[in-house]
């Protein structure tokens, strides 16, 4: 036996915290909230105004058959809204548009959890992208991330409101939140998931992700615990088209008092990199390990800036140290879909493929006509690429009437 209350109906009035004669009641962001004093004498059931509270299986009294599983006690379907320096990551977003579109199918509201500190004017956005309800925690704690304390934010989160889906984006914060607090909640988590969706016959997420090097795609399911929760690679799935007019509930918790952190942030460094925002890029130039090195790279970024391109790089010339890794594209890379690829020196493995294969039209430059890149090039030019890429700047600047920079493209 448990009390249940359904946090859409509840108006927090409060009523039934005056009628509980154990204190068991705490109104939490506007939403009664049953404490561990509770007895389930059921009184509060008889207070509450608007019957958002019953007893879990008071149906079970009438008939055996209607006892509901302690599984359909879970909900919605949550996206954890990871920030960074006070800002919403695209990832949360992305993870926005794909978790609307989980919830449709499932006939569930779209949460997003919020947790910083002063943070909740970001929750506009958050409803702007897709999410009827926020969550919200706010404490002096929670400026930055750490694992303890988000750790314990988020459990007691789910512990309250009960979500059926848990999506975490597969940062390096979010690999670090998502083990821990499915040990906690004791529930499956399937990491880097690139492709979700679900079985509406059993009401089950389908959670795929590359494995064994890329080289097979293992859907996995979470059948008996709850919530199901999954990592998903940045960059893979799509933000909605915002509506800034959209509103939605916001749903305050407490902190909870005892959590030990023993984690201390002494300095954020930024790291001065220059920014290479290839998920965002229309025209991307990927090097690989034909490039030969650094100097090959100067050649590429030539091209780039010729014709408004973001330079992109296999994991081969990254290794090789010849380019920093974050312009790193497949697997263990970013995933870009741009409107045009243009892989130079790169074979086309599997994992190189993974990330830039959905690009909507992909050029090859190699002297190997038989590099597996030739197998999804739209156009393929069998060469050196120390002829043709230097052919390319003098055609495109002889299109340009002798400028440098290409309008063409
Ligand atoms: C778990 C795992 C994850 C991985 N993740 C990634 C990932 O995210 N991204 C990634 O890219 N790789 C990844 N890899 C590595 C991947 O398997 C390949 O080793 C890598 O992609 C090869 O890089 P490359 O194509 O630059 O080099 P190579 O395979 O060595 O290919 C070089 C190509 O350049 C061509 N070439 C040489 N000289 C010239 C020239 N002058 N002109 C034109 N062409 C020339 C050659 O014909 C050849 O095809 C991963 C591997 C594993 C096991």
């Amino acid at each position: 036996m448990a009390v249940i209350i359904e946090i859409t109906q509840c108006t927090g009035c409060a009523a039934c915290q005056a009628g509980c004669t154990f204190g068991a009641i705490e109104i939490d962001g506007g939403i009664a909230v049953i404490t561990d004093k509770c007895i389930c004498c059921g009184a509060c059931v008889e207070e509450c105004p608007v019957q958002a509270i019953r007893l879990e299986n008071e149906d079970n009294l009438i008939t055996p058959a209607k006892e509901k599983s302690p599984l359909e006690a879970y909900q919605g379907v949550w996206v954890f809204a990871e920030l960074r320096h006070g800002a919403i990551m695209n990832i949360a977003l992305e993870l926005l548009g794909e978790g609307r579109k989980l919830a449709d199918t499932l006939g569930v509201e779209l949460g997003a959890v919020l947790i910083g500190d002063k943070v909740e004017p970001l929750a506009q956005d958050l409803f702007a992208y897709g999410a009827d309800v926020v969550y919200l925690v706010e404490h002096a704690e929670l400026e930055n991330y750490r694992t303890e304390s988000y750790c314990a934010a988020m459990e007691k989160l789910i512990k309250t409101y009960k979500p059926e889906i848990l999506l975490i984006g597969a940062t390096n914060i979010g690999r670090d939140l998502g083990p821990r607090l499915a040990g906690r909640v004791h529930t499956g988590l399937t990491s880097d998931c690139t492709v979700l969706d679900i079985d509406t016959e059993k009401r089950l997420l389908n959670q795929t992700r590359p494995a064994f090097g890329g080289n097979i795609m293992a859907t996995i399911i979470c059948p008996d615990t709850r919530p199901q929760m999954a990592t998903v690679r940045p960059g893979v799935m799509k933000k909605a088209t915002p509506d800034f007019n959209r509103t939605g509930k916001i749903v305050k918790a407490f902190y909870p008092p005892d959590v030990k952190v023993r984690t201390i942030v002494r300095n954020i460094v930024k790291e001065a990199r220059k920014i290479v925002n290839l998920e965002e890029a229309q025209i991307i130039i990927s090097g690989g390990r034909g490039v030969g090195g650094p100097e090959g790279f100067k050649l590429l970024e030539q091209v780039a800036d010729s014709i408004g391109a973001t330079v992109g790089a296999s994991r081969g010339a990254v290794d090789s140290g010849w380019i920093p890794s974050n312009h790193q594209v497949g697997q263990t890379g970013k995933t870009v879909h741009p409107k045009l690829y243009i892989a130079c020196g790169i074979s086309g493995a599997i994992q190189h493929l993974a990330g830039m294969q959905h690009s909507s039209v992909i050029v090859a430059i190699n002297k190997n006509p038989n590099a597996p890149i030739f197998k999804i090039a739209d156009y393929g030019i069998v060469g050196d690429l120390f002829k043709v890429l230097p052919a390319l700047l003098d055609t495109l600047k002889e299109i340009n009437n002798g400028s440098d920079q290409c309008s063409a493209i």
